[in-house]
């Protein structure tokens, strides 16, 4: 099929933002790991109804403008469907914001499946990826926001069936799109599986972020996951964690490996279900504290740049790696 007769699918080579493709220059420095708003309820229970998108986009939209002045450009909402994925509403806040903000297609399978709707147990890995590759060429119903990365989840330990088979579909969306496969990751073990599972689909590590990474505390996994070419992703980063994050960062260097090495916050998250969304946590400690701290580490500007800029724009570019 000619691209002739696909018109609006997005071209290789663009990143995808809410309000469209754009050139991945443009990206600029990216949080690549960041959440807006969260439902814990469940699958099962999960219905728009269950809250106020004008209150979230009012309590969200000052942190959004705030990290926006503290210099970020993008920021990736990790929110999975089933768990608050709103693409209406990122849009919107993009577009009040100045903020590029990227969604995501995928079902997030971690937390012991809590948020993996029955219909993922009757499908088979190809009908999931086509509800995904769908989500990419028509856009998420009802507005046709598009995806720009695929977000799935695995708890720790060796992959369960359930888990195995959304690694599977994250694998043919990845070749069916171009789309970078993030997993929120339980712990070292599910990580080297899945890099082995991706790879027995014929998808390279280089297509696969292990999220959270800085949970596995046997850090020449994290050595062995970016040698094999995947990104190793350190989230998480606050205040509290600082420290722990510039040790990680800085043993990623000595080994040659910041190339591979992704950070972010994991912060934000409007929680549904509690009084005004419950707390709050800001976007820009990482731009205010940490890149810091890490200068002072001894952390140059270009090792900086390439783990805020150029890693998280490679992560974004859609590129196919089978011609068709
Ligand atoms: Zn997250």
């Amino acid at each position: 099929m000619s691209n002739l007769t696909l018109p609006s699918v997005p071209q290789d080579g663009r990143a995808i933002t809410v309000l469209g493709p754009i050139a991945p220059k443009q990206l600029g420095r990216t949080l690549i790991h960041e959440h807006i708003m969260v439902d814990f309820i469940g699958a099962d229970a999960m219905r728009p109804a269950r809250y106020d998108p004008e209150d979230v986009f009012l309590k969200a939209l000052p942190h959004l403008r705030q990290v926006k002045s503290a210099g970020c450009n993008t920021l990736v909402d990790c929110t999975p469907a089933y768990i608050g994925r709103d693409p209406g509403l990122l849009r919107r806040l993009s577009q009040a914001s100045g903020l590029q903000i990227v969604t995501n297609t995928g079902l997030y399978g971690a937390a012991h499946d809590k948020y993996v709707p029955k219909f993922a147990y009757a499908e088979t890995a190809q009908q999931l990826a086509a509800r995904w590759v769908k989500e990419f060429e028509d856009g998420i119903e009802p507005l046709g926001v598009r995806p720009g990365i695929i977000k799935i989840g695995v708890d720790s330990g060796p992959l369960s069936e359930i888990d195995a088979k959304l690694v599977k579909a994250a694998a043919i969306t990845h070749q069916r799109t171009g789309l970078t496969i993030a997993s929120h990751t339980g712990d070292g073990v599910a990580a080297m599986a899945q890099i082995s599972s991706l790879k027995s689909h014929g998808v390279a590590p280089e297509g696969f972020v292990w999220v959270h990474a800085q949970n596995e505390t046997d850090t020449r996994l994290h050595l062995r996951a970016a040698d094999a070419g995947a990104w190793v992703e350190f989230d998480g980063i606050s205040s509290a964690t600082a420290e722990k994050h510039v040790e990680l960062v800085l043993r990623m260097k000595q080994g040659g490996y910041l190339s591979r090495v992704l950070l972010s916050q994991d912060s934000g998250w409007y929680h549904v279900g509690e009084p005004g969304g419950g707390d709050f946590h800001p976007y820009n400690f990482l731009f205010t504290e940490f890149l810091p701290l890490l200068g002072r580490q001894g952390v140059s500007e270009a090792e900086t740049a390439a783990l805020i800029v150029h890693n998280p724009r490679t992560v974004l570019t859609r590129l196919k790696q089978r011609p068709d």
